[in-house]
């Protein structure tokens, strides 16, 4: 066991020993039944007297948190006795550039958020992503299999630091072609999700205090990375068309943003599609103030109806567009594999900032994705995961019409994941989160898409990805209780 132990201190070393050995009890560290080293072997390895190590033992045995075994040794005791209280851990002020470093970053939004209250012995969740139950693990672990036994040791280095395993990203060329971007293998990155991509791209393109335009609301995740960038983040509204194009000129006129970000199929959190002539007339605007768009496609072929629009990336034939996309949603989103398509000379230099942020994307894993996605599959995969979200879709639209008060606002989204919901006046989506915790459904309030929290209050943001129907009946249902609490003012 190695205890740091200050023999200049003033504090006796016995005491720097209990002191250690208390907290690490207290803590959880050490469990109980854990057998302590004999004294005469703890203090061979701390170079200290053994009536040193006797007297710190001592003092713990007194005060219940160990005993001693005639014959077998010493031992930690089970937790009652962690009552004692650890006077030099939770007074000690933690070191002055902590505090510091606290002081000079900004808290991020979902700093603010309230903490889940505990309770409800089956909640339902409307939170997250997308489901990942219906992946077939047994088909991807025999893609795992395949390739330690065909590429060995070779699926277990770094990989390629040029892009990522060029393999997968052809075949991320053959399914974005099918939706009608042409990405090359050569100017395709592989990136630890998307958001690795969307990091990437800021560092590389935007400095502290460059303002980047963004919707309103907009991806938390993004705003947050955005915030800690030091970027100034200005919001564009958005309507049921998505981002208000119609006002973007003034707003690049007034700011010179240094990039647009945008996630225009389906957006996180509004659900909303933007439209093809808006994306034209964003492609003009980018190339017309030499803006560069990034377009963050995180479900965009997740579409159950209506017509698919060209991706911005497809109708940028100047290289303007940084097209970024994810199998986190479509597959599963641990394995954290995302990509960026970028044409120009600025596609090498991403490469770069992704090697030194982390060398490479996990070999293993990229391989193993390769071997498990073919283009036949993954169309199969997104023609499943389609049909039971559509039906998840509609069955929680008509669970809200049901169950909720007619003034509750939102507009069904043609794919995706997300219904956001409008509440009534002044109701605020914060104040109904502890009261349907306490019914036993839970969803993001909207104030966490939003860099003024205030903006977001009236609205919430339900995933109805990852319920079946009947859940979704019933947190709905429950939705519709806590609402009248709080309409009614019953918070208790
Ligand atoms: N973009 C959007 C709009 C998202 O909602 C998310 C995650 N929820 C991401 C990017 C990042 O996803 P990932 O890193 O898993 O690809």
């Amino acid at each position: 066991m190695r205890i740091p132990l200050d023999f200049e201190s003033a504090v006796p070393l016995y005491q720097q020993i209990e002191s250690y050995l208390r907290q690490n009890i207290v803590a959880g560290n050490l469990l109980p039944e854990t057998r302590l080293p004999a004294t005469r072997q703890l203090a061979d390895s701390l170079g200290v007297s053994r009536i040193t190590v006797a007297n710190a033992y001592a003092e713990l045995e007194s005060d219940g948190l160990i005993y001693s075994r005639e014959g077998s040794g010493t031992f930690v005791l089970a937790p009652i006795a962690a009552a004692a209280p650890v006077e030099n851990n939770a007074s000690a002020p933690w070191p002055l550039w902590q505090q510091n470093a606290l002081a000079e970053t900004s808290a991020l939004i979902s700093a603010g958020h309230s903490p889940r209250p505990a309770g409800h012995p089956n909640p339902i969740a409307f939170t997250g992503v997308a489901d990942p139950r219906g992946f077939p693990v047994k088909d991807f672990y025999k893609a795992v299999r395949t390739v330690i036994q065909r590429d060995g040791v070779a699926a277990l280095g770094y990989g390629e630091f040029d892009g990522g395993y060029r393999p997968l990203r052809e075949t991320i060329s053959h399914v974005l072609a099918s939706q009608g971007i042409q990405a090359q293998p050569d100017n395709t990155l592989i990136t630890s999700g998307s958001q690795q991509a969307i990091a990437l791209v800021c560092q590389l393109l935007l400095k502290p205090g460059d303002v980047i335009l963004v919707e309103k609301p907009g991806y938390n995740f993004a705003l947050e990375l955005f915030q800690t960038f030091n970027l100034k983040v200005v919001g564009v509204p958005m309507d049921e068309n998505g981002l208000r194009v119609d006002l973007l000129e003034p707003l690049l006129q007034q700011y010179h943003p240094k990039l647009i970000y945008t996630v225009p199929n389906f957006h996180n959190p509004t659900g909303v599609c933007l439209s093809g002539p808006r994306r034209r007339d964003l492609a003009v605007l980018a190339d017309r103030y030499n803006i560069p768009i990034l377009e963050d496609d995180f479900v965009g072929d997740l579409r159950f109806e209506g017509r698919a629009q060209p991706a911005i990336k497809a109708l940028d034939q100047k290289g303007s567009v940084i097209y970024v996309g994810t199998f986190s949603k479509m597959l599963v989103p641990g394995l954290r594999v995302g990509f960026l398509v970028a044409d120009g000379p600025i596609f090498n230099r991403l490469v770069s900032y992704k090697r030194i942020n982390d060398l490479t994307t996990s070999t293993l894993i990229q391989r193993v994705m390769h071997e498990y996605v073919t283009v036949g599959r993954y169309q199969l995969h997104l023609r499943r995961s389609c049909r039971i979200y559509r039906k998840r879709r509609d069955a929680m639209a008509a669970a809200i019409k049901r169950h909720l008060p007619a003034d509750v606002r939102f507009n069904p989204p043609q794919g995706g994941l997300f219904i956001w919901l409008q509440l009534p006046q002044n109701l605020s989506a914060l104040e109904l989160l502890p009261l349907a915790a306490k019914e036993g459904v839970e969803f993001t309030p909207g104030s966490r898409f939003f860099l003024n929290p205030q903006e977001g209050e009236g609205y919430l943001r339900l995933n109805f990805a990852t319920q079946t129907p009947e859940d979704i009946e019933e947190g709905i249902r429950r939705l519709a209780v806590a609402l009248r609490r709080l309409a009614t003012g019953g918070g208790s």
